[in-house]
């Protein structure tokens, strides 16, 4: 049990870890843990590539965030269901030069009791360094079974062969380093690679769906257990996104799609009522979306431990 866990480990815990970046619930039977792999700086440009600069000002000025860069959240979750312990995203890893601040999951995990040995299954909703990079940590596969299996859609895999830019808004270096940081993941686990084309039921009550958009093959993941539902939903959704679900974001490699893919996702889910877990949401990332008409409103749950 995550919660046992945590009791039993708190003692143990790194003297520097004042809070402990971790958030455990269960949905039904599943046992879910949300775990900050730590935040990266980004320019506030890349929030809003179809707006006028002012807008954007006016927006980041009345959500009390600074107006030139602001901290990314990067949030993974761990999931257990039936004999499975599934890894949905890895994070950004600290292999990265300028993000001291990132790349915590290893420790983090470590530090709630879950050993790296233990897990079955990781999804990964698409191939970008914040959500693979995690994985190439010096020493995380070696800890890895040799047989764990890696779920990823197939239009992913294929995507990043030769992928396409020429929608996206990066910061000059970004295109690079996702392309090599891609390509490694590759090379590194191929063999672990359990293509998906649409959705797979990866373990009692956690399907992986491809809903493209954001990447080609990018994937949202759901929990149902016993009329509970959570969605782990990726990069669908932004903070920005809940105000103003058009605005396009700059990593988005089709940026029109992306939009369609996340207004879908917040009209499910305000009609499910289930919980909501993004990437990049600020954590612990559980809420629900509340909508009106075309607007969508963000309402974290109570915290309950
Ligand atoms: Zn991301």
């Amino acid at each position: 049990m995550f919660s046992a866990d945590n009791a039993v480990r708190a003692e143990a815990q790194p003297h520097n870890e004042l809070v402990p970046s971790r958030y455990a619930l269960k949905i039904g039977d599943i046992e879910a843990m949300v775990v900050s792999d730590g935040v990266l700086p980004l320019p506030t440009s890349t929030m809003a590539t179809n707006v006028d600069p002012a807008e954007l000002a006016g927006w980041l000025q009345r959500n009390f965030m600074p107006p030139d860069a602001f901290d990314w959240p990067l949030n993974v979750m761990v999931v257990r269901s039936g004999a499975q312990t599934l890894l949905i995203d890895a994070g950004l890893g600290g292999q990265f030069a300028g993000f001291p601040r990132a790349g915590q999951f290893p420790q983090r995990l470590e530090a709630a009791g879950i050993a790296l040995e233990s897990i079955t299954d990781v999804i990964i909703t698409h191939m970008h360094m914040d959500h693979v990079g995690g994985l190439l940590v010096d020493g995380v596969k070696q800890r890895l079974r040799a047989d764990v299996r890696i779920h990823v859609a197939a239009a992913e895999v294929a995507f990043w062969t030769s992928p396409d830019f020429t929608h996206t808004v990066m910061p000059k270096p970004v295109p690079g380093v996702l392309r090599s940081t891609a390509r490694s993941f590759y090379e590194q686990y191929r063999d672990n690679l359990h293509v998906f084309e649409e959705r797979r039921e990866v373990a009692p009550g956690v399907t992986v769906r491809r809903t493209g958009g954001h990447t080609p093959g990018h994937s949202v993941v759901d929990l149902a257990s016993n009329g509970e539902r959570l969605m782990f939903a990726g990069d669908a959704m932004f903070p920005v996104g809940f105000d103003h679900p058009d605005w396009q974001n700059g990593f988005e490699h089709d940026p029109e799609e992306s939009a369609k893919v996340r207004i879908g996702l917040f009209r499910e889910l305000a009609q499910t009522g289930g919980l909501l877990v993004a990437a990049h949401l600020p954590f612990p990332s559980l809420g629900r979306v509340a909508a009106q008409g075309d607007a969508f409103r963000w309402v974290p749950i109570i915290w309950d431990y």
